[in-house]
């Protein structure tokens, strides 16, 4: 067990229950206590302790949430791209000058190694901020033009309006931010219900906005349960578009209800990443990147790397070196200086992780890991790093998403088959493929069907370049300008130019020439 500096967790509990003493809804500027009449306990995955509890929203808070979202609407629809590209800039400096408590609130309530929060989830949000701060003002419509000789059309990109966001507890800071720069760079309000088990940094950042200077009620945070407060999100007729990011079981039914609404639906669902290794690949290169691919954030990264194809000459050595350097990551506390890996998000996260591994035992291989630590980590929601060999292309531990710390990995002849297996599967969100051949790794970047191919590489991202999935994996995209696609809707506009009474055209209609 590696010891934290008790310290700090005791520092990081006392500070958000301060923070959250007047409730977990974030309505028009300010914190509210929901009115559901239940109440949600955050728990620390660590320890299995409480953090603090809070009253759920129920339809009336997401009421007031989407009227307050609405009402904020003409104002900053209007603001100039320069005054919403300021606001941002100031939140990108706000929220740099918060990192250390974002990151501390986030380790807490996700269990995340207090260095992934440090590291990626805080700079990757702040920069994110930052890169929406510019693309605020680089809105497009296509250029203007005499295209009927007889007419100036030109296009208007503009807002949907009020955007219902869902996130997942995965990253839960990082998911606010996908969801809230680029709606509202584009001159969108929005009310984000974030998962009922980690609302703290999303609540953070709306605080964050609002003392950036964004007028209140243009970001609103409803914390509440999915079936409660997020169906209602989902389908209440204030709100134009519908964002969702989580599984694609959840995802299937939020698009059915958004789109008997006929709201506007993005979509980003679960994935099952697959991570070829060709025969003349790096082994070392390949065996680093598949453990730190495959654990990152415990292994709950919907691009985690959790299918490893592997060319038979170098199979069995992968397996070896692989699973020896997945025995020596340090599970340990979150707030321990030298811990690797975190617990689960929840217990029954961690239980559903075990339930898959314990399926798959029958037929295959289960290398290392296959359980929790005891000791001193037995009480959090911890699971050992697991290596699964040999299982079948077609069993549930290769189909289904675990979202947990396990890496399945399989053998493969032929380039044709590698490519084919890293498709089988309804998922196509991310991959990649590890070669030192120019020509196979641009076959693979062509022909495996995800929103992101790295070569010799896995899990880096990047606020200039899109995030989205294919096939069941959903549709649309976070990040990048790409994102502003989803969230902004292109108008025809028709000026005559010829101030003639009688047009040509009308004779189609009525009369002669
Ligand atoms: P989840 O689908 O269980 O929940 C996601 C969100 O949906 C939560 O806020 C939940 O409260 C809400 N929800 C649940 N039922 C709902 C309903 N009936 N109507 C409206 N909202 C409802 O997912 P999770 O367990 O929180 O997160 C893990 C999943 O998220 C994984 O499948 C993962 O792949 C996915 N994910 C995808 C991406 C991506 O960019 N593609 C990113 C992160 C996570």
């Amino acid at each position: 067990m590696h010891h934290p500096d008790d310290g700090i967790r005791a520092g990081a509990l006392e500070r958000a229950r301060d923070r959250f003493a007047d409730g977990a809804q974030f309505v028009a500027g300010r914190l509210t206590r929901g009115t559901s009449g239940r109440s949600h306990t955050v728990v620390d995955p660590a320890t299995g302790d409480g953090i603090l509890t809070y009253d759920l929203a129920g339809a009336a808070d997401v009421d007031a949430a989407v009227a307050a979202a609405r009402a904020a609407l003409p104002g900053w629809s209007r603001a100039t791209p320069g005054e919403r590209s300021d606001a941002l800039h100031r939140l990108a400096a706000v929220l740099a000058g918060r990192a250390e408590e974002f990151a501390l609130a986030e380790s807490l309530q996700c269990g995340k190694p207090l260095k992934l929060s440090r590291e990626f989830d805080v700079p990757g949000t702040v920069d994110n901020t930052a890169f929406f701060a510019g693309a605020a003002r680089h809105l497009q419509g296509q250029s203007a033009g005499e295209y009927s000789g007889d007419h100036t059309s030109y296009v208007r990109r503009e807002p949907v309006g009020v955007v219902g966001s869902i996130a997942p507890w995965n990253y839960p800071l990082q998911m606010a931010a996908w969801k809230i720069l680029p709606a509202v760079a584009a001159g969108n309000t929005i009310v984000l219900k974030p998962a009922e088990l980690t609302p703290l940094t999303s609540l953070m950042f709306a605080q964050a906005a609002t003392d950036a200077g964004l007028p209140d009620g243009v970001v609103n945070v409803v914390s509440g349960t999915g079936p409660e407060a997020g169906e209602h999100l989902v389908g209440h007729p204030g709100v134009a578009m519908v964002s969702f990011t989580g599984s694609t079981a959840v995802g299937r039914r939020v698009a059915g209800t958004a789109a008997s609404g006929l709201r506007r639906l993005h979509l980003e669902l679960g994935g099952k990443a697959p991570f070829v290794v060709f025969d003349d690949a790096d082994l070392e290169a390949a065996v680093h990147g598949a453990v730190a691919g495959a654990l990152i954030n415990t292994g709950q990264d919907c691009t985690a790397a959790t299918r490893a194809y592997v060319q038979r000459p170098l199979y069995e050595e992968f397996v070896a070196a692989t699973a020896g350097l997945m025995a020596g990551v340090r599970l340990g506390d979150p707030f321990a200086p030298d811990t690797d890996l975190g617990p689960l998000v929840s217990h029954a996260q961690r239980d559903r992780v075990a339930a898959f591994v314990d399926r798959a035992r029958s037929h295959a291989r289960v290398v290392t890991g296959g359980g929790a630590p005891g000791g001193a980590l037995e009480r959090g929601a911890y699971y050992r790093p697991t290596l699964i060999a040999d299982a079948a292309q077609d069993s549930e531990i290769v189909q289904a998403e675990i979202f947990g710390p396990v890496l399945a990995v399989l053998p493969f002849d032929g380039d044709d088959e590698g490519v084919r297996l890293a498709n089988d599967t309804p998922y196509g969100l991310a991959a990649s493929a590890w070669t030192r051949d120019v020509y196979r790794a641009q076959r693979a970047t062509r022909e495996i069907a995800a929103g992101c191919v790295w070569v010799n590489d896995h899990i880096p991202i990047i606020s200039e370049m899109p995030h989205g999935g294919y096939k069941a994996s959903g549709s649309g995209k976070d990040m990048s300008a790409y994102s502003f696609e989803e969230y902004t809707q292109v108008k025809h506009v028709m000026f005559d130019n010829t101030a003639v009474a009688r047009k040509d055209w009308h004779r189609t209609v009525h009369g002669d020439r």
